[in-house]
């Protein structure tokens, strides 16, 4: 009998033998080169390369940089990668365009939302990365300690930046950061935004809120053309930036954290771009093949497991189609899905929060679902539990607390199992509202992925029906698609998922 043991997410970090761990390691380096060979005999730099300007909008009134400037700055932040970033590449386009040299800044807050340490080490690890990164291509990282407004303003006066350029993020917090930027840049100071998350610009893919994957679809898929391409490298900068420069004190940093300490790091998610590239050629290599028919069995290690990596932004999710498409006459069908949730899925997911600023309230969801939720709002409850016996795993169902725990233990829950998790959620609290609300706050504390536009939406999916549709009436759930463990053991061995997380 095989140890369950040896098959969670945290034993493919650990236990793996040495040979094969070499291999992995080997095909992984051997990726990070082509990759390099690529960007370069595609464009030696961006200057030699015609930027697609769809994927920028220019935020503020000013247009032109000032003629006495002395730098320009990427302010990174939802992408925190040095390559294959758009907007890191804008940045050096006008850096090398003006003969000005590039700094890049990094707004840290204490505290955001639910993160915990899990998530900030995540972060910090990864953006260590970039900033020795950015020191060998001559550009100074900044990591600035505190809220954008109250710290980019300052360091862009005190430095005389010609121009900001910044990433985008659909989400209410990162938006507020950037419209507090912009009422608190000197008048000539221009801030341009480009999409460096998603293939097609979220405001391109379409201009209004869509209904639903068949929606959207298409049109993301007429714009490819335009828009998967190849990188350029970013390169050396030959200008060194005059700006006082501190190399960042990571220790220093960590230490000011306001966060939950409790939530702990995993050990199978290396932080980083380069683990993250390393994880892409795995996928490729172990699990691309499986992911067609084998996604949705809990138990079997089918998933790419980039979710992390690319909420972080620390690696492309451009790249890692571009990698994925070259395996397409090989395992044509697991590509075309990988396509279809990593392009089509999380974009519909950016597209909803976009055009929605209600995008995680129940406010936010279809009338009939808002209509038939409220229809069945007395509807008794078999069973109700509280945040902390959701939190603790303490339920009933065997399923749903070996689900919480590979979510808590591993910082990742498979995909499957989320909408089933969410669900029952929905069926045992007092109100959807409080189901919408526990859903979130478990996801966010404990998913390394947490706190992103695929995050909101998959619980919106879940609990009010958002891009599905209305199905046969029933209690509690009145409209909302039913998920139950029958339906479960029918797709994939319960039991066995049930053994590996149990209680210790
Ligand atoms: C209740 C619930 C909560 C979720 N919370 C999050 C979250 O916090 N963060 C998050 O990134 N995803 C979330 N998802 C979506 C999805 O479950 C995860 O993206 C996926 O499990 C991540 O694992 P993976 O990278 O191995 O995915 P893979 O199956 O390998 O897919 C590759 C990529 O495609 C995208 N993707 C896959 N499924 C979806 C989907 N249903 N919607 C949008 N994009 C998708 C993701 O970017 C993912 O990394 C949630 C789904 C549900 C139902």
């Amino acid at each position: 009998m095989s140890s369950g043991k040896q098959k969670t997410l945290e034993s493919f970090g650990n236990s793996a033998k040495k040979q094969k761990t070499d291999d992995t390691e080997n095909d992984g380096q051997e990726l990070i080169k082509e990759i390099k060979q690529s960007r370069l005999s595609f464009a030696a730099s961006i200057k030699e390369f015609k930027f697609n300007k769809k994927r920028v909008r220019v935020l503020s009134d000013a247009k032109d940089i000032a003629e006495n400037a002395e730098c320009i700055v990427y302010w990174m932040s939802r992408d925190q990668r040095v390559q294959d970033n758009w907007a890191f590449l804008y940045a050096q386009h006008l850096a090398l365009k003006l003969d000005l040299p590039l700094c890049v800044c990094f707004c840290l807050v204490p505290k955001f939302l639910d993160a915990t340490i899990r998530h900030y080490r995540f972060m910090l690890k990864g953006l260590k990365e970039v900033s020795e990164e950015c020191e060998s291509l001559n550009i100074h990282f900044h990591l600035l300690f505190g809220e954008a407004k109250k710290v980019l303003p300052e360091f862009i006066k005190a430095n005389n930046v010609g121009g900001v350029v910044t990433d985008f993020s659909p989400l209410r917090v990162p938006a507020k950061w950037v419209t507090d930027i912009l009422s608190k840049l000197p008048d000539d100071v221009p801030l341009c935004q480009v999409d460096a998350h998603n293939i097609v610009p979220c405001w391109i893919a379409s201009d209004k809120l869509e209904y639903g994957a068949r929606t959207i679809r298409k049109k993301i898929h007429d714009k490819l053309k335009d828009f998967l391409t190849e990188f350029p490298p970013v390169v050396k900068q030959k200008e060194t930036a005059k700006c006082i420069y501190q190399s960042t004190d990571w220790d220093k940093v960590e230490n000011n954290l306001e966060v939950n300490m409790d939530v702990k790091e995993v050990a199978w998610a290396k932080p980083g771009t380069t683990a993250g590239l390393l994880q892409i050629s795995e996928f490729c290599k172990k699990r691309l093949k499986g992911f067609g028919d084998l996604r949705n069995d809990p138990t079997k290690n089918n998933l790419s497991n980039l979710s992390p990596w690319f909420h972080f932004g620390q690696i492309s999710v451009q790249r890692a189609i571009l990698t994925v498409l070259k395996f397409k006459s090989k395992h044509g069908s697991s590509v075309d899905a990988f396509v279809e949730e990593a392009v089509i899925r999380r974009e519909l997911a950016d597209n909803f929060c976009y055009y929605n600023k209600k995008y995680d309230k129940i406010e936010g969801a279809y009338d009939w679902a808002k209509k038939t939720l409220k229809d069945h709002s007395k509807d008794k409850r078999e069973y109700i539990y509280t945040k902390e016996q959701f939190e603790n795993a303490k339920t009933h169902d065997l399923l749903w607390n070996a689900a919480q725990r590979q979510m808590t233990r591993e910082g990742k829950m498979h995909g499957f199992l989320r909408m089933y998790w969410a669900k029952k959620i929905l069926e045992w609290t007092n109100s959807p509202e409080e189901a919408l609300e526990f859903a979130i706050y478990l996801n966010d504390k404990y998913n390394l992925d947490g706190r992103d536009p695929n995050g909101y939406v998959g619980c919106m999916w879940s609990i009010c029906g958002i891009h599905d549709q209305g199905w046969a009436e029933r209690a509690v759930f009145g409209k909302i698609r039913f998920m139950n463990y029958k339906g479960c053991q029918r797709k994939f061995d319960v039991n066995e998922f049930i053994r590996r997380y149990r209680e210790k």
